[in-house]
């Protein structure tokens, strides 16, 4: 039997658990959909409503640093995914940051009318890149092939390979060095969605050739609800022509000049005014995922979902495995199958085991090493054995 109270006494990351607000009675499985609160978020909004809004009001833009922080907070997720220097931006939603990579690397391969993906892509990103293509009008249509089929799916006429790195169903990591090759080979360019990778798994999109990358706020990096996302643009393409020339992208926004002239470098991507209390309640999140040690992170990632899976497999024997057993390509949940799913995620809720269930039948458990006990790993084992 695996002893977790002593992996929880080595662990080096034990002490981030502090860092965050979690209720008493409550094992919290569910941190890749909805990071937990950082205690310190608490005290940043409330400095942030009472000084910098409430006193300082409008002279705050400058005053507080309110016109750098999508450019500051993007700069600090940036190093997280191991971004160039000063490509990252961090605000709108992860659809709409995914509207603008795709819609400049359509038109930076303009000959070209495919938008190449995978079937089990997360759907707002299908639904954006099929919305894109019926608004251009020019014929541009959705591939879709399979994992494994997808460097000879890549032809001439793909334009964009356009992908989730992490599978939100199963965590199924895809290689991004080796597909973002592939795409360059075929004369296509690249963009990676990390929602369920950013603060969970090492990333160096950089060095891995990514064009453009986007991702959330919420889920691994803590922002809270609703928290603005983020857009990285490969630096050799930041002088392509802004789909939403919106006045924040412009060179000086407060010029307030009739003819829009586009900002430089990632500067250019801002869209409308920031949502400062989501930028500052991010920054929080992203600060405590800077000062984790990454290698760490995934270790105990790793050694977690591997005992959970070697733990199912030998004392769950009614569930399916839906989760990679190579680690190399799985990321940070585990994901287990049974034809009574919903109901045995209720009787885990009584007991304030707090996952997600998948329709029709799929049990996913978030794995996030700053918050989560090996003590809580092995009252989840204990509680799905009984409730199977
Ligand atoms: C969570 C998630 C999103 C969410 O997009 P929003 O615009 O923030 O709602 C997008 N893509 C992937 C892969 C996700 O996991």
């Amino acid at each position: 039997m695996t002893d977790f109270d002593t992996l929880d006494r080595a662990d080096p990351l034990g002490s981030f658990r502090d860092a965050f607000d979690l209720p008493p009675g409550i094992i919290y499985l569910d941190g890749n959909s909805l990071g937990p609160l950082p205690k310190a978020t608490r005290a940043r909004l409330a400095d942030v409503i009472d000084r910098e809004w409430g006193r300082d009001l409008i002279g705050s833009w400058t005053r507080n640093g309110w016109m750098e922080l999508p450019l500051r907070v993007g700069g600090k997720i940036g190093r997280l995914i191991g971004a160039a220097p000063d490509s990252t931006l961090a605000g709108d939603s992860t659809s709409v940051n995914l509207f603008k990579a795709l819609a400049t690397a359509l038109a930076l391969r303009p000959e070209r009318r495919v938008i190449l993906t995978e079937p089990g892509n997360f759907p707002t990103d299908r639904y954006i890149a099929e919305g894109l293509a019926a608004l251009l009008g020019r014929g541009h249509r959705l591939r879709e092939a399979e994992a494994e089929d997808l460097p000879a799916a890549l032809d001439d006429q793909v334009a964009v390979l356009l992908l989730t790195h992490v599978d939100y169903r199963s965590g199924r990591m895809l290689d991004m060095a080796r597909l973002t090759a592939a795409a360059h080979a075929a004369g296509a360019l690249a963009i990676w969605d990390l929602s369920h990778s950013a603060g969970a798994v090492p990333l160096a999109i950089a060095a891995d050739g990514a064009d453009f990358a986007v991702g959330c706020g919420y889920k691994f990096l803590n922002g809270g609800p609703g928290a603005p996302g983020y857009l990285s643009i490969a630096p050799r393409h930041q002088d392509a022509p802004a789909p939403l020339a919106g006045w924040m992208g412009h060179a000086d926004p407060f010029a307030f000049a009739p003819a829009y002239r586009p900002g430089a470098g990632i500067a250019r991507a801002g869209v409308g005014t920031p949502a400062i209390l989501g930028l500052a309640a991010l920054e929080v999140g992203v600060d405590l995922a800077l000062a984790a040690d990454m290698a760490a992170v995934r270790e105990k990632s790793l050694r977690m979902s591997g005992l959970f899976l070697q733990h199912a497999a030998a004392r769950l024997p009614g569930f399916a495995i839906a989760t990679p057993a190579d680690p190399a390509v799985r990321a940070s949940q585990v994901c287990l199958r049974h034809p009574r799913a919903a109901a045995i995620m209720q009787q885990l809720a009584a007991r304030g085991i707090i996952g997600d269930f998948r329709p029709p039948d799929v049990l996913r458990f978030g794995i996030t090493p700053l918050t989560l006990r090996y003590a809580e790993l092995g009252e989840v084992l204990a509680a799905l054995a009984e409730a199977a």
